[in-house]
């Protein structure tokens, strides 16, 4: 009787309360889109003379954002024409310190505008606006200032090197991390006196146009910096342009090669940062704990649409299935959904076409004999959404373990010895990232020692900073971006 009432009594004193996060949407009044974009050339809009707009969205709702300019051959020669000359007359010429002003300036502005442009980057790409707001546009501006306090200091970076710019580089750059991508690019290319046309992902232009405004405003002369938006094939006249002296590009593997394949025998200079497919090995040494943390950083981070993504975990074999159910419990608190909500972990698949590539690979992986696991999870009735997802007994000739997914989706393996884990990780064409967890510094320097991947996090993932040099080997491309090592892709001389 007591034991009933002392029930009861608990009911009155703790009622059920719900501990879930309230919903804190990022308002939107702070960005304003156009109804119609030009393209951005010789410091101005300018209507396309192709005469085709094609429509970005929002892939979290579907809904129509704006429509953008889809730049023909004749754009593409315009603007190419428009940076060439900015580059002869004033640009390429202008003292270092004069150029490092313009850059800070511009550094400055994107901080003063971060707010702005990290929920237009949620509203045009779908990636949550805790990740736009607090890791893109912070490194926006990082790449910007770094860049700009080497302009006057070309001499020191590389004694011996008389640094000279290139002239005119053709920039094409991806949809996951679209400004800060446009930053990786376009920082080190003006601090080493080159001119620019930028072509931004079809699917994800809005940032890179209202940066472009902010260069203008900043007063960049008209002409150092161009954007012509549009498809692949627009980035194919970028590419192919022969009065474009350097070409950077990141996106897929099988565009790097056709990029290769074009400018064969042709001496504009070339940097190709790829996909990856890369290794997060796991010893049974390492602080558990923190590992789940970074095995979800590396692959739920921007849905996964990240090319160093840690897309293959192994695990050593005596912690595989206690480590596998600690994941599994993560993965059910992560917070899929409205990418404007400042708690949303996961946000939405940047497009239609991503989203069903993502299920192909997910149906190959299930057909091939994988085991999936998906947590229990309301996705939104439109827009473009995946379920994070874990695969268990992967066989390393799964699709899911060669192909890259590009999505929230992690392919989980075992291994026994560091020599087997190296042997595993190492079996990918692949070579851009990977990461290591044990609690032994030698291990980390062997296991560094190696890997074959350009990037090896240690206990971490995931880390970036403007002074560190990032690029890979083997499919994932040639060149380094950032750092030092950055410039010189931007520099006459040793490649
Ligand atoms: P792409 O390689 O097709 O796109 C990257 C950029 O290149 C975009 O601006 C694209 O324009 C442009 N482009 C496409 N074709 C050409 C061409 N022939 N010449 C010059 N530029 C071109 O990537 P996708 O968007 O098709 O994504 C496919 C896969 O690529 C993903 O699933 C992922 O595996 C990988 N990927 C890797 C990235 C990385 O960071 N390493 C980034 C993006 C994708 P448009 O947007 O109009 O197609």
């Amino acid at each position: 009787m007591s034991t009933e009432l002392e029930g009861r009594k608990a009911d009155v004193v703790a009622p059920r309360i719900d501990w879930s996060y309230a919903t804190s949407r990022e308002s939107t009044d702070i960005v304003s889109i156009e109804k119609r974009y030009g393209l951005f050339v010789d410091g101005e809009f300018r209507a396309p003379k192709s005469r085709k707009h094609y429509e970005s969205v929002n892939p979290a709702t579907e809904e129509h954002l704006a429509e953008v300019a889809e730049a023909g051959p004749a754009d593409v020669d315009a603007a190419v024409s428009y940076a060439r000359e900015a580059y002869e007359s004033e640009w390429g010429a202008m003292p270092g310190a004069e150029r490092a002003k313009h850059i800070f300036r511009i550094a400055r502005m994107v901080q003063e505008r971060a707010r702005e442009l990290a929920v237009l980057e949620t509203l045009d790409g779908g990636k949550p606006i805790r990740e736009s707001r607090d890791v893109d546009l912070p490194q926006v501006a990082a790449n910007f200032f770094y860049y700009a306090g080497w302009a006057d200091k070309l001499e020191y970076a590389f004694p011996g090197l008389d640094p000279e710019p290139l002239g005119v580089a053709g920039q094409v750059i991806p949809w996951n991390f679209p400004l800060l991508m446009l930053a990786w690019k376009v920082a080190p290319a003006l601090a080493t006196g080159n001119t620019v046309v930028l072509k931004p992902a079809e699917t994800t232009p809005l940032t890179a146009l209202a940066f472009a405004e902010l260069t203008a405003e900043a007063g960049l002369p008209p002409g150092v910096f161009n954007v012509v938006t549009g498809a692949g094939e627009t980035g194919s006249h970028v590419v192919g342009h022969p009065d474009v002296d350097k070409v950077a590009f990141t996106g897929s593997t099988a565009v790097g090669k056709i990029i290769q394949h074009q400018l064969a025998g042709t001496d504009t200079r070339l940097s190709l940062e790829l996909g990856g497919k890369a290794a997060h090995v796991v010893f049974e040494d390492a602080p558990l704990d923190q590992a789940i943390e970074g095995v979800v950083n590396g692959i739920f981070f921007n849905q996964g649409h990240v090319c160093c993504a840690g897309s293959r975990l192994f695990v050593q074999e005596n912690i595989h299935d206690l480590f596998v159910d600690k994941l599994k419990a993560r993965l059910a608190t992560l917070r899929v959904g409205d990418p404007l909500d400042k708690n949303t972990d996961v946000g939405a698949i940047n497009s239609r076409e991503q989203l069903e590539r993502i299920t192909e690979l997910v149906d190959a992986g299930v057909s091939e004999g994988a085991e999936m696991f998906q947590p229990a999870c309301d996705l939104p009735s439109r827009g473009f959404w995946f379920v994070p997802t874990l695969f268990t007994g992967v066989a390393q000739s799964h699709r899911i373990a060669q192909e890259e997914i590009f999505g929230p989706v992690l392919s989980i393996m075992s291994f026994r010895t560091p020599e087997e884990a190296i042997e595993k990780a190492n079996n990918t064409p692949y070579g851009l990232s990977a990461g290591v967890w044990t609690s032994k510094g030698s291990r980390i320097l062997w296991m560094a020692d190696h890997l074959k991947a350009g990037v090896v996090w240690a206990n971490t993932y995931n880390k970036f900073d403007p002074s560190s040099p990032f690029g890979g080997y083997k499919e994932s491309g040639f060149g380094r971006e950032g750092g030092r090592h950055g410039l010189l892709s931007y520099l006459k001389g040793p490649r």
